[in-house]
C-alpha cells in the first residue's frame, strides 16, 4: 500500500481522486482496491439497499485472487464452495440424459484457488460493501442517481439527484470517473458510447433454493439440452442450489414467474417443497453485447456496463473483476505518478478482445442448450456424440484468452498477455498463497535461480518503487515452492522467469538473461507508452 487510506473522503477544493458509479461488486470491488492504495473514493449508488435477487452463483479462480486483493478471501473464504473431486465439474446432456460435452471445471487452476466455486452474490454483495464503509477514504453515497456528467482536463463533474423524487440534485468532483453502473448505464448512454448486440436473446427463469435434505448430484452444474424444457441445475454456493428453466413459447413471462411455475419445473428432479426451500425466483433475458469504446477521456466503463454475456459459462462477473482489477492498477500508477496517462489507452483494447473470446463461447453454449427444435436438437446430439470417444471423459478446458492488443507486455513472448500463476509458499516456516507471504503488485519470480542476477542496481530500484517484488523459488531455499506447482507451471510455459503485472497477467517470461530486456521494456511502456504488439512493433 502506498500511502494510508485514513484521509478525509475529499479534499478542500471538494474533488476525490476517483468517483464510482454503481455500487454493485464491480464498482465495490474498484473502489476497495483504489481505497487500498490510498486514494479518496466516492461511490455513488442509485438505490437505497443492496440488489436482492440470484444472480451470479459461479465464480472462478482468477477472481477470487482478485477478492484475495480486495482482502475478502481472509475472512471469507467460506463463502466459496469449489468444483471438485467426485462431484464432478460441468456437464452438458441431452433430454435422455446422455453426456454430450464436459467441460473441465475440476482442474487445477493457475490462481492459487479452485477453477470454479459455488456461491450466492447478494452475500459477497454484503461484505464487499462492509468492506467499503470500514474504510475512512470511502464514501458511499446510497439512493442517489448519477443523471449528466461533464469533464475538463482537470476532472470529471458527476451531477446527480435523489432517486426516491428527483430532488436535491448535488454536483460531485473527482479526477477521474469509473462507470460500474451495470447493463442499462447511464453514463455509457451519455457518453454516446454504442454497444454491439450479438443477437442472442432468451428469456429464463432463475430459481434459488435451500435443499432441506442432503443430496448428491452428478456434477456442479448440468445444462440438459431437452428442446421439451432446456434446464440448468448448479451448485450455488454452501447449503445452496439453483436451477435455470428456458422460457418456451407457450408460456408468458408472468407465468414463467410464478412460483408455482418453479415448483411444476423442479418436481421432475424430485425437487418439491417437501425437501426444498424456495429462496428467490427472477425471470431475466440473457443477452451478449458489448460496447465499442471503454474510455471517454477520463471516464472509463467497467464490468455489465462494458459488456454482457449469457450466464452458460459463469464469466459474467469475473470478467467484471477483471475490469476493475485492470482499470485500478493503471489510473493508481498513473495517479500517484508512477505511469504515463498513455497506459491508459490499453485498458479497452486489452480487455475488450478478452472478454469478446469469452461471450462468444458463452453464446455457442447458450445456443446448444437453448434450442427447441427437436429435429435440430437431435442432430445436434449425433454430431456431439460422435465426438465423445468416452462418454465419462471431460473433454473441453474452460475459456483461457489472452489479453487483446496493443497490450502493456513484452513483445515477441508467446506467454505474455495469458494469466500467470500463483501458489503456495513457504517462508521461515510461514506458509500460504504468494500474494499473501510475498505480495508485490509487479511479481517478479524466477525458479532455482535470482531473477535479478543481472539487473542493473538502478533498474532494480525503480522495480522497487513501482511496488514490484522479486523472488527466487525453490525446493528447498528460503522461499519454498510448497507443492511444486511452480515448477509445472514454470515447465509447462518453457521458462524459469516470470514477470506478472499488478492484475496479474504475464507482461514476460525467460530466463534471468532477459530479465533486464524486460525491466527496460517495461519501464519504456509506463513512461512514455510505446505499446508493443505481438509482432514487436510499436504502435
Ligand atoms: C441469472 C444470472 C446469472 C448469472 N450468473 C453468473 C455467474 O454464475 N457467474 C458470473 O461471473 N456472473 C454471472 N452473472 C453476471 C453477474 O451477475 C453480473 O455480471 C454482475 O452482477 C455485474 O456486476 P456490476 O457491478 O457490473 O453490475 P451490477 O451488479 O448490475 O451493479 C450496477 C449498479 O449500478 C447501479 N446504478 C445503475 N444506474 C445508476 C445510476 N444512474 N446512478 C447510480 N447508480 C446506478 C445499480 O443500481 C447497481 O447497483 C449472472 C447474471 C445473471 C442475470
Amino acid at each position: 500500500m502506498k500511502r494510508l487510506a485514513n484521509l478525509p473522503a475529499m479534499d478542500k477544493a471538494g474533488q476525490v481522486d476517483f468517483l464510482v458509479v454503481g455500487a454493485g461488486p464491480v464498482g465495490l470491488v474498484a473502489a476497495i482496491l483504489l481505497a487500498r492504495e490510498g486514494w479518496r473514493v466516492t461511490v455513488v449508488e442509485k438505490w437505497p439497499s443492496r440488489y436482492p435477487m440470484p444472480r451470479a452463483c459461479t465464480i472462478d479462480h482468477e477472481a477470487l485472487r482478485i477478492l484475495q486483493a480486495v482482502g475478502t478471501m481472509e475472512e471469507h473464504a467460506g463463502l466459496f464452495e469449489p468444483s471438485r473431486g467426485e462431484r464432478g465439474g460441468y456437464q452438458i446432456r441431452n433430454g435422455a440424459g446422455t453426456l454430450l460435452r464436459a467441460i473441465n471445471w475440476n482442474r487445477p487452476a493457475e490462481s492459487g484457488w479452485a477453477n470454479t466455486n459455488g456461491f450466492y452474490q447478494p452475500d459477497l454483495e454484503e461484505v464487499l460493501e462492509s468492506m467499503a464503509e470500514e474504510i475512512p477514504s470511502v464514501e458511499l453515497r446510497r439512493g442517489w442517481s448519477a443523471e449528466a456528467v461533464e469533464q475538463d482536463a482537470e476532472g470529471v463533474i458527476l451531477t446527480m439527484s435523489r432517486t426516491e423524487d428527483g430532488s436535491d440534485q448535488e454536483q460531485l468532483r473527482g479526477s477521474w470517473l469509473i462507470a460500474a453502473d451495470g447493463a442499462n448505464s447511464v453514463i455509457r448512454d451519455l457518453l454516446g458510447i454504442e454497444s454491439v448486440d450479438s443477437d442472442f436473446e432468451a428469456d429464463w427463469l432463475v430459481v434459488d433454493y435451500v435443499p432441506l435434505v442432503d443430496r448428491q448430484w452428478d456434477a456442479f452444474v448440468t445444462q440438459y439440452c431437452d428442446p421439451d424444457q432446456p434446464a440448468t441445475a448448479v451448485n450455488s454456493g454452501p447449503g445452496r442450489r439453483r436451477f435455470e428453466f428456458m422460457r418456451r413459447a407457450d408460456c408468458s413471462v408472468g407465468e414463467l414467474g410464478r412460483s408455482e411455475t418453479a415448483w411444476r419445473l423442479m418436481e421432475p428432479w424430485d425437487v418439491t417443497p417437501e425437501n426444498a426451500r424456495l429462496e428467490r425466483h427472477a425471470v431475466y433475458t440473457f443477452r451478449a453485447r458489448w460496447a465499442q469504446d471503454w474510455r471517454r477521456g477520463r471516464v472509463f466503463l467497467a464490468g455489465d456496463a462494458a459488456h454482457l454475456m449469457p450466464p452458460f459459462l459463469g464469466q459474467g462477473l469475473c470478467a467484471g473483476l477483471r475490469d476493475a482489477r485492470a482499470l485500478t492498477w493503471r489510473l493508481s500508477m498513473v495517479a500517484s505518478g508512477l505511469a504515463d496517462t498513455s497506459i491508459l489507452d490499453s485498458y479497452g483494447p486489452e480487455r475488450g478482445a478478452h472478454v469478446r473470446e469469452i461471450i462468444e463461447e458463452a453464446v455457442a453454449v447458450g445456443e446448444m442448450v437453448c434450442e427447441l427444435d427437436p429435429r435440430r436438437a437431435a442432430d445436434r446430439d449425433k454430431d456431439m456424440i460422435a465426438l465423445l470417444n468416452d462418454p465419462e471423459a471431460v473433454t473441453v478446458e474452460p475459456p483461457h484468452p489472452k489479453l487483446g492488443q496493443p497490450s502493456i507486455t513484452a513483445a515477441e513472448d508467446g506467454n505474455a498477455g495469458r494469466l500467470s500463476v500463483q501458489a503456495r509458499v513457504e517462508v521461515d516456516g510461514v506458509s500460504g498463497l504468494y500474494d499473501d507471504v510475498i505480495g508485490g503488485t509487479w511479481q517478479l519470480i524466477g525458479l532455482d535461480v535470482d531473477p535479478l542476477a543481472n539487473v542493473p542496481a538502478e533498474h532494480q530500484a525503480w522495480f522497487a518503487r513501482m511496488g514490484g517484488t522479486a523472488s527466487s523459488l525453490s525446493e528447498d531455499g528460503p522461499i519454498r515452492d510448497v507443492d511444486g506447482d511452480y515448477r509445472a507451471w514454470f515447465a509447462g510455459h518453457g521458462c524459469n522467469v516470470v514477470l506478472s503485472r499488478p492484475d496479474f497477467y504475464i507482461y514476460g517470461t525467460g530466463t534471468p538473461d532477459d530479465v533486464p530486456r524486460l525491466l527496460e521494456s517495461l519501464r519504456a511502456a509506463l513512461s512514455n507508452s510505446p505499446v508493443y504488439t505481438e509482432t514487436g512493433a510499436m504502435s
